[in-house]
């Protein structure tokens, strides 16, 4: 495997969202070039597996966040993505607009609530990163925020993006291993998708007014997420932008990312103590006396 490094945003380089090309596949001229079906099957694979050693390593914990414009594929990312691992082992949260409890609190709040427990993998479908986005695009809703008047000026981003690094680091020293993915789609492409779900009864569900309406913002909002990317990939807490205009290679480059980072943390099965040795012979013994005596 070959975990897909040039997608991540290096901590303290100049970083310019338009240098990263969202129709990317890394040199891969089709699916059927990449392996891309087995590939991905080999990495969901290997996930379980190693879902399973961090589970019984107990010690890590795994958060990984996923940002994107609408119809870049979030959902179905996570879906295939997390399709092979013990749904015991993983928590899936989306966070929507804050409802009036959460606005009569600080952002990190709802957040808090909602981080994986060790031996688990957290999946935040949105998260925090909504209030450098958003927040930052629509200026009434941090209005509403409640914040108090004086807490509110020019450098609102710049603290937003201090809190995050270092709440991220904090996590990343109590044993939260985090990686974030920000899905690049074109605006062309998200075009292409919004037709789809009109032109098929199926994904008519999908179809929203107001994420069509959100398209008159796109270079707002190309502009605070580089700004985002740019102050907030760090070493313990990377952004990585992968290329979103080819779902397959999407998900390909994701699952092989998230298998990297799980190899480096190392995760164990406990070691058996010579006492635990000594008790499941007990036990063996005991079980092959039963079946002897039938
Ligand atoms: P889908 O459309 O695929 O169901 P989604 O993540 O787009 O998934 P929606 O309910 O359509 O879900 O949208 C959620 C909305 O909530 C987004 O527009 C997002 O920007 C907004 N949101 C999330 N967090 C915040 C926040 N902290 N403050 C304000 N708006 C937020
Ligand atoms: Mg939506």
């Amino acid at each position: 495997m070959t975990a897909f490094k040039q997608f991540r945003v290096e901590p303290d380089q100049k970083f310019r969202l338009k240098d990263r090309d969202p129709a990317d596949t890394a040199g891969f001229k089709s699916k059927k070039e990449a392996n891309a079906k087995e590939r991905q099957a080999e990495g969901i694979e290997r996930l379980r597996e190693l879902q399973e050693r961090l589970y019984a390593y107990d010690r890590w914990a795994l958060l990984l966040i996923f940002q994107a414009m609408d119809a870049a594929g979030k959902d179905s990312t996570i879906e295939h993505v997390m399709s092979g691992v013990n749904p015991q082992g993983c928590q899936v949260y989306s966070f929507k607009q804050p409802s009036a409890e959460e606005l009569d609190h600080d952002y990190l709040w709802r957040t808090n609530r909602c981080l994986p427990e060790r031996g688990r993998i957290g999946v935040f479908n949105r998260s925090y990163y909504e209030e450098v986005l958003v927040v930052r695009v629509h200026k009434g809703i941090l209005a509403a925020e409640k914040l108090p008047v004086e807490l509110v000026d020019a450098d609102i981003w710049k603290q937003r993006f201090k809190d995050i690094n270092a709440f991220e680091r904090y996590l990343a020293q109590n044993g939260t291993a985090l990686v974030k993915f920000f899905l690049h789609v074109s605006k062309e492409e998200q075009r292409r998708r919004f037709l789809a779900r009109l032109d098929e009864p199926q994904k008519n569900w999908k179809f929203s007014l107001s994420d069509v309406k959100e398209r008159e913002h796109w270079e707002e909002y190309m502009a605070v997420y580089e700004d985002m990317l740019a102050r907030t990939s760090t070493e313990h807490a990377p952004w990585y932008v992968i290329p979103a205009d080819h779902k397959w290679f999407m998900r390909m480059a994701v699952a092989d990312i998230v298998v990297s980072t799980l190899e480096k943390l190392k995760p164990e099965y406990p070691t058996i103590t010579e006492e635990k040795r000594r008790e499941l012979e007990a036990a063996r013994k005991a079980l092959e006396q039963e079946e002897a005596k039938a």
